[in-house]
């Protein structure tokens, strides 16, 4: 029988992350301690939420230094831990320059540094992997392949290159290598939660989260003239959190988990805010032209090859597994979106 002392410390990589944030304190809500590793102790504003959390709650929680690039900086603190979640990895839409260095070093690296702490430690008994569904679908070049034209945790991503989609490929390449170590070894078990686009209020006032600065250039008038007609699986960080727990501590949660609450679409953000707040955001109120769509695509992070395959074309995801194994019951994306607009304001953030 599969069990979990739960009184042993919880090993939560990334921990001051907008996603992780959210696994930790459900974490330190139920009592656990939390050892989260965050890059530098010294950004003590990066972390000070957690603190609160846990001051405020039954659980504890102490901050680790961990950068996944330096060897063995996870060794130490996942001694004695049963459940090490690992989410450390960039999330980088826009901006990326050099895709080896910003995210398939990390992200791959990253993943392989630590589950040799894993290895190290002996104590540990399940490892969660925050994956994504970009480790499932790239792009529509994907779709071609599935016959019933909706993706389930059977399949990968195998459309995207450091070149084309260089954030999917990270993902895709840090999942397939935690598989390869899972099973090269029977001390531990893997379990993957594979989210949509992650959306929600944050715990913290940080803003260079892609999921939280779409949203605000949404709230400040960036996408009034139209947003290109892009379709994708998205969900509550909420729910996103509450699978890690889940597949954390769930004796029969095996396997890759796709965590998405129902399609999402950009336009779909921009009329979920105007029901809630009409009139109060310059929002777009259309769907761009695909030759349009060419020059707006670059700001969302998108690139002409992706737009070229993807703009204006439906994708599904089946989240059966996640409802039945996980017990996952998902928050509405209009409610999402429009409980993170309520975060922004309330933190004067917008
Ligand atoms: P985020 O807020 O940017 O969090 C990323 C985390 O990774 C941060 O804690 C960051 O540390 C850490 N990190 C990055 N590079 C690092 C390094 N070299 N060493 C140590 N830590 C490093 O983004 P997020 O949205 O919460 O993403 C968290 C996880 O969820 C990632 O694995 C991402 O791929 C996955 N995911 C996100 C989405 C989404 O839509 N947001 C969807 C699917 C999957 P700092 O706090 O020091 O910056």
């Amino acid at each position: 029988m599969f069990t979990i002392d739960k009184t042993k410390p919880v090993l939560v990589t990334g921990a001051s992350g907008y996603v992780a944030s959210w696994i930790v304190k459900q974490l330190l809500d139920q009592g656990y301690t939390v050892r989260g590793t965050v890059r530098s102790l010294e950004a003590k504003d990066r972390y000070r939420h957690l603190e609160r959390a846990a001051a405020a709650g039954p659980g504890s929680f102490q901050p680790v230094a961990a950068d996944l690039l330096v060897k063995g900086a996870f060794d130490a603190a996942a001694q004695g831990c049963e459940v090490v979640i690992h989410t450390a990895s960039p999330f980088l839409g826009v901006g990326v320059e050099d895709p080896q260095r910003q995210l398939i070093e990390p992200a791959l690296a990253g993943t392989l540094n630590v589950l040799d702490a894993v290895q190290k430690a002996g104590s540990v008994k399940k490892v969660v992997l925050t994956s994504s569904i970009a480790a499932i679908c790239g792009d529509n070049a994907d779709l071609q392949r599935i016959p019933q034209g909706i993706f389930t945790e059977a399949d990968w991503n195998e459309s995207s290159s450091a070149r084309h989609q260089p954030y999917p490929y990270s993902k895709t390449l840090a999942e397939r290598a935690a598989w390869t170590v899972a099973q090269g070894q029977d001390r531990w078990r893997l379990v993957t939660i594979n989210p949509g686009f992650v959306m929600g209020p944050s715990l913290s006032p940080r803003v260079d989260s892609t999921s939280i600065a779409t949203l605000r250039d949404f709230l400040r008038g960036r996408f009034a003239w139209g947003v290109p007609a892009l379709a994708f699986g998205a969900v509550d960080v909420r729910d996103v959190a509450a699978a890690h727990l889940a597949a954390a501590f769930r004796a029969d949660a095996e396997g890759r988990h796709i965590v998405v609450s129902e399609g999402g679409s950009l336009l779909g953000i921009a009329q979920a805010i105007e029901q809630r707040f009409p009139g109060r955001y310059k929002l777009p109120r259309r769907t761009l032209p695909k030759a349009l769509a060419y020059v707006a695509g670059p700001g969302f992070g998108l690139s002409w090859r992706f737009i070229a395959r993807n703009i204006g074309l439906p994708v599904a995801f089946d989240n059966t597994k996640s409802q039945t194994r996980l017990g996952l019951r998902y928050l509405p994306f209009a409610q999402t979106i429009q409980d993170h607009v309520e975060q922004l304001l309330a933190d004067g953030l917008v």
